[in-house]
């Protein structure tokens, strides 16, 4: 189905849960989130119905994030579920990577075609900052285990932050010489924890650019990705400017949030809510956040932060 704007929306992210492992500085309080009841949350069952609703209308694509997806109990058998829908063309999920060592074989026996591991830097000490609570180790053997398990082509998200981790640029590139996965530099965006960040912190993905001249653009896009290559690598790095670029035009997804709201963008505010609803008037409020989709989100900046109302764990990315 398209938008007013003759967008083609093919593309749905699930957020299966708000609660994480990890407490990332700039996606969510140090305390975690309030546990919510289990009441308040899209049951497996809803969230499949919505699926296939969604695919009547002409989604393809869906993307399992969260929080952090592999949390929700039951997750393997809503892959399943959702991967039986005729009409959907991939099944892929954003992970932390931290459960991935005991989960990636099953995932991809539950038909997950491939995953997205955030990393956002290579220093043991660094990760457990960012992260305030992970270990580098454990996300590095998820990220094995996803490539063991063939949950591939694996791509990499890497959040820029100017003065923490820039001056790995070229490191972090350089996991693309020799395995053929894409690194995605990511500018960081004014929303859930980073809000408050300072100027600095806002790094445009030029400055990967200036670090690596030597990127060769490949001249196409992945989704929102502009895609290089390091010479003689096997992999790609991709670059992703939601600041200092604006990729709404081709904007191609809507988003679902656990507790059952559809977000046509998001850096809005407007939200559907779609709990309790079944058969045809599912169908309408889809079309209706299809069709209503907004032509492009406002100003983000060090200044103007987001107009989502939630934060990025609530939404999933
Ligand atoms: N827990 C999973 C993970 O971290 O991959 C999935 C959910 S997480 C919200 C999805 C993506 O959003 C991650 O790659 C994370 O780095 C990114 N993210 C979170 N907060 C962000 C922010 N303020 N700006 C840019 N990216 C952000
Ligand atoms: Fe958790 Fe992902 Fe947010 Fe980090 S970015 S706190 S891993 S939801």
């Amino acid at each position: 189905m398209r938008d007013t704007l003759g967008r083609e929306i093919t593309y749905l992210r699930i957020s299966l849960t708000d609660r994480c492992n990890l407490r990332c500085v700039y996606c969510m309080p140090p305390e975690g989130v309030n546990k919510r009841e289990h009441r308040e949350i899209l049951s497996l069952e809803e969230m499949e119905e919505i699926a296939r609703e969604a695919a009547a209308l002409g989604v393809r694509k869906i993307r399992l994030t969260g929080g952090e997806p592999l949390v929700r109990r039951g997750m393997l058998s809503l892959c399943r579920r959702l991967r039986d829908i005729p009409q959907l063309e991939e099944l892929t999920l954003t992970t932390n990577g931290v459960l991935l060592p005991g989960m990636a074989a099953a995932l991809k026996a539950a038909g997950v075609d491939r995953v997205n591991i955030s990393l956002d830097t290579l220093d043991p000490e660094k990760y457990r900052c960012v992260t305030r609570t992970g270990t580098l180790e454990d996300t590095l053997a998820g990220i094995w285990a996803a490539g063991e398990a063939g949950l591939t082509p694996l791509k990499l998200n890497c959040v820029l932050i100017g003065g923490f981790n820039d001056d790995e640029i070229p490191a972090l590139a350089a996991l693309t010489a020799r395995e053929p996965l894409e690194v995605r530099f990511i500018e960081l965006m004014p929303i859930g924890g980073a809000a408050p960040f300072g100027p600095e912190a806002y790094l445009p993905c030029e400055a990967v650019l200036e670090r690596l001249p030597e990127l060769e653009p490949l001249g196409e896009t992945g989704g929102v990705a502009e895609r290089f290559r390091l010479p003689g690598a096997v992999g790609t790095v991709g670059l992703i400017r939601p600041l200092s670029g604006c990729f709404c035009g081709r904007c191609d997804r809507i988003r679902l949030t656990a507790d059952g709201c559809l977000k046509p963008c998001l850096h809005s505010r407007e939200e559907i809510p779609i709990r309790g609803l079944h058969g045809a008037d599912l169908r309408r409020a889809l079309g209706r956040a299809i069709l209503h989709k907004p032509e492009r989100h406002g100003e983000l900046s060090a200044q103007v932060r987001s107009e989502a109302a939630r934060d990025m764990n609530q939404i999933g990315g």
